[in-house]
């Protein structure tokens, strides 16, 4: 009898987890207000941050938006307009985080010029987050970068945590960006056809990305981890949020806010990726554990030829 039981039990205990387990997954934007090569304006802002906006609200979506105050600045003179647009991701009820001032490469400059920067972004910021009882508190890096020696990246850590400032992972790693602006080139040429080809790909390439980070999230952690992914409020994203969204939800997604994401253990994970590479958490553990193979280095979901060329590559 008591064999009987353990057996169900056992049985349960293995099938259920896999099945009834929902998927988490957190959505992060970059580069806010907006982002663009060649549609740089206030008009494609509003239509970018209404369409991020609306379909976060259906989907119950509470995305981590990450600022560069100095985007809200027009020759050296606040752009209310652009404020506007951030306070309306608080008032929709998501979550903004310090991107620094004005974008700079860490490669590039001092752990001096770095701070600066990060100080400099909370600018502005600050002040309508606290306006709304809340505090600043997350923090993202530009292009991933963490520091190249274990100097520069441990004096940058040891300054966000004097400051509170908690890092913002990236643990599903992807090119959006590539896509946004191959799209806006096709919208220059009023190509329909092209942009809908650009899009549908768009959807297919963020689906490779995710089952391409799931497997090493499952080989590095035995597990499935709440996944954090990087996006950017560009034309792309305002066009195609919603088919992404979609997309997440088909692979058994529910989304989950920020707070929700970090209390996955894997986050606690130690960081000893000392490059000048922006990438995912997961090939920064997995290389901190001594992985050099395939499963975290290579096979990389490749953007189609036609993208790199758009936009030479
Ligand atoms: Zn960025």
């Amino acid at each position: 009898m008591y064999k009987i039981l353990f057996l169900i039990l056992f049985i349960l205990d293995s099938v259920f987890p896999k099945v009834f387990v929902k998927k988490e997954i957190c959505i992060t934007v970059d580069d806010l207000p907006y982002i663009a090569r060649y549609h740089y304006n206030i008009q494609y802002g509003k239509i970018i941050t209404d369409s991020l906006l609306s379909n976060f609200k259906q989907f119950n979506v509470i995305a981590l938006g990450s600022v560069n105050s100095s985007q809200l600045y027009e020759l050296n003179r606040l752009n209310r307009s652009k404020v506007l647009m951030l306070e309306r991701w608080l008032d929709s009820g998501m979550v903004l985080a310090n991107h620094t001032y004005s974008h700079k490469n860490l490669y590039t400059i001092s752990v001096k010029e770095y701070i600066k920067d990060v100080i400099d972004g909370e600018i502005i910021l600050k002040d309508i987050i606290n306006e709304r009882g809340k505090e600043l508190k997350y923090f993202r890096h530009p292009y991933l970068l963490k520091g190249e020696t274990k100097e520069k990246a441990d004096s940058i850590n040891s300054f966000l945590k004097s400051r509170g400032y908690i890092e913002t992972p990236v643990t599903i790693d992807n090119y959006d960006y590539y896509f946004s602006l191959a799209f806006e080139r096709a919208m220059l040429k009023n190509d329909e056809q092209l942009m809908n080809k650009i899009g549908k790909d768009y959807i297919i390439y963020m689906e490779d990305a995710l089952k391409y980070y799931e497997a090493q999230s499952i080989a590095l952690f035995g597990y499935n981890i709440k996944h954090i992914i990087i996006l950017h409020a560009n034309i792309i994203n305002a066009y195609y949020i919603r088919d992404l969204l979609n997309m997440l939800q088909r692979n058994g997604y529910k989304f989950i806010s920020i707070e929700e994401a970090l209390k996955d253990k894997c986050y606690e994970s130690k960081d000893e990726f000392y490059q000048n590479k922006g990438v995912s958490w997961l090939r920064r553990w997995a290389w901190t554990l001594g992985y050099r193979d395939d499963i975290f280095f290579n096979g990389e979901p490749e953007i189609p030829d036609y993208i790199n060329k758009m936009i030479g590559k």
